[in-house]
């Protein structure tokens, strides 16, 4: 046996006896010994959580590795898998940015990686019970590779049931952390490269905002911006203001002053992101500023296309829908999440808005933007929906003439209020809501691209189709796929393309001053 191999048997002797003192400890001394100290553990608990805490927010501009940690992870590389929404997507840049600081390199191979990170959601149960798969399959590479640190982040690990799984079931995990504290990503692998014991950090208090983290953004042509972190609507379907915390604004000037930097860099396209944008400012104690003030001066900069996800109909206000109507490079496609057509339904989801005050929102917004796109989200088969329920969403569909629609089967989520209902619906009568809804949006979808027949649309061309390299790809303002042969170099630009053939989900076309057909 050489010496390399004898560090290896000690090191799995290690991890061996590891895991069998986690074995012996019950999960309740588990996580009281791991939780760190000054935040009390807690599971997501509707009252809890409700009882935000008065403390001011903290803003922090001061965020750097320490100097032992810039080149710990030089000739490493590492992975982050990620799961859900665009603020997860957005938190994986983060944390991306933050590992290069420490000279990790970032690969896809999993084979590879000297740290995988799963950014997790924990919106609907088939969410979750994805990452435990993936969990599963991460323990022979685990057992291959002692020396891998494999860590679950994001909202799944808000939940203390998650943390309490993982502790049982999954001893080959080694660092669990959570949505506040990404800024900790230095210290956390540093513990768990040098600790013998699963590292737990998670915060049930929310963060401060921390500034200047660095990123690294995806993609060159379209980024994403936070404008607020966390959620104080309490849907009661709705694990997220658990997991996200309470709702809290970031400077107008330091997101400002991000998108300038973007438009630098050369990005055409920004997406402001929130769980509840129209929420924006409401916390700030000192200034009157919404996010309809802070559309208006994203308007004045030079970037070609500027979109928000995701509002809320409830704080939707007349401000916002004026400055949207200026047009520019503000886009009038609005996502505007209903979930139900049904007023009874909405108040058991304590959305705060009748289907009424929602068509009259509409009726506005078509008012002040008559050719605005409007897309949802729905949630079919809520505890003890009706038929007749059922039915006002189909028909709010058609009459709100809902372009596309993300559609869901209702998923209990412990410790929502909604979860604790008894449930008369049986699962394959919501199956079937759902596929006579899925019907409807496509039906609407296709119906609507047809009316792109012969059109000219401006496309932002975002690279190679995904099914055909010598195919671009692109969205047109109203977020429409849009297929078209061209040269390479429009990669990145804004071009017109005649489009010659509709799909239910997307449009192909011909460059206008270069007429290639695609097939
Ligand atoms: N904040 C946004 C809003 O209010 O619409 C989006 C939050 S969530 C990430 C995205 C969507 O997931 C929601 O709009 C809702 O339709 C869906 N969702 C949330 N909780 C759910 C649950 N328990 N079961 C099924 N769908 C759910
Ligand atoms: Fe969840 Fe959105 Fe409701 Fe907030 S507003 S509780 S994120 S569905």
């Amino acid at each position: 046996m050489n010496e390399e191999q004898r560090k290896q048997q000690a090191q799995i002797r290690s991890e061996e006896a590891n895991i069998e003192r986690i074995k012996n400890t019950s999960s309740e001394e588990l996580i009281a010994k791991y939780f760190h100290a000054e935040y009390e553990p807690q599971a997501p608990d509707i009252k809890k959580a409700r009882k935000r805490r008065k403390e001011d927010i903290q803003f922090h501009y001061d965020f750097s590795i320490p100097e032992d940690m810039q080149r710990i992870g030089e000739g490493k590389k590492f992975l982050i898998r990620t799961y859900g929404c665009q603020m997860n997507e957005h938190d994986t840049e983060v944390m991306a940015g933050i590992l290069s600081e420490m000279g990790y390199e970032s690969t896809n191979v999993t084979e590879e990686a000297d740290i995988i990170l799963l950014n997790t959601c924990a919106i609907r149960e088939n969410a979750e019970n994805k990452v435990f798969g993936e969990i599963g399959h991460l323990k022979p590479l685990k057992l291959e590779k002692p020396d891998l640190i494999i860590g679950v982040c994001g909202c799944m690990s808000q939940e203390e049931s998650v943390v309490d799984r993982i502790l049982k079931k999954h001893q080959h995990i080694d660092l669990i952390f959570g949505t506040h504290n990404i800024h900790r990503l230095p210290h956390l692998v540093k513990e768990a490269l040098f600790g013998k014991e699963m590292i737990v950090e998670v915060w049930s208090k929310e963060g401060d905002i921390i500034e200047n983290l660095p990123k690294v953004r995806k993609g060159k042509i379209k980024a994403w911006v936070n404008i607020m972190y966390g959620c104080d609507k309490f849907c009661t379907y709705c694990i997220v203001p658990m997991t996200r915390g309470k709702e809290r604004s970031r400077h107008p000037q330091d997101i400002i002053q991000e998108v300038r930097h973007l438009v630098a860099q050369g990005y055409q396209e920004v997406t402001l992101l929130g769980q509840n944008v129209n929420a924006y400012g409401k916390d700030f104690e000192d200034i009157e500023y919404g996010l309809g003030d802070l559309m208006d001066d994203i308007h004045k900069i030079d970037i070609p296309r500027v979109r928000f996800t995701t509002s809320h109909p409830r704080d939707f206000d007349d401000r916002l829908i004026e400055v949207l109507a200026q047009g520019g490079n503000l886009l009038d496609h609005i996502h505007l999440p209903v979930q139900s057509g049904s007023s009874e339904i909405l108040k058991k989801m304590n959305r705060k808005y009748t289907r009424e005050e929602y068509l009259e929102l509409v009726r506005k917004i078509r008012k002040a933007m008559p050719n605005a796109t409007l897309t949802t989200d729905i949630i079919v088969g809520f505890p003890n929906e009706t038929e007749e329920q059922f039915e006002e969403t189909m028909t709010l569909m058609e009459e709100v003439g809902f372009e596309a629609a993300y559609t869901y089967i209702y998923s209990p989520r412990e410790g929502t209020p909604a979860a604790r209902k008894k449930d008369d619906v049986p699962e394959e009568v919501k199956k079937q809501r759902l596929y006579r809804l899925n019907e409807l949006v496509n039906k609407q979808s296709a119906e609507t691209m047809k009316t792109y027949q012969g059109e000219v649309v401006k496309v932002l061309v975002e690279g190679e189709s995904k099914k055909d390299p010598d195919v671009l790809a692109g969205y047109t303002e109203r977020n429409k796929l849009v297929n078209f042969k061209g040269p390479k170099s429009v990669i990145g630009q804004i071009v017109e393309v005649e489009i010659t053939d509709t799909k239910t989900w997307s449009l192909n076309g011909v460059m206008a001053e270069n007429r290639v057909e695609v097939k």
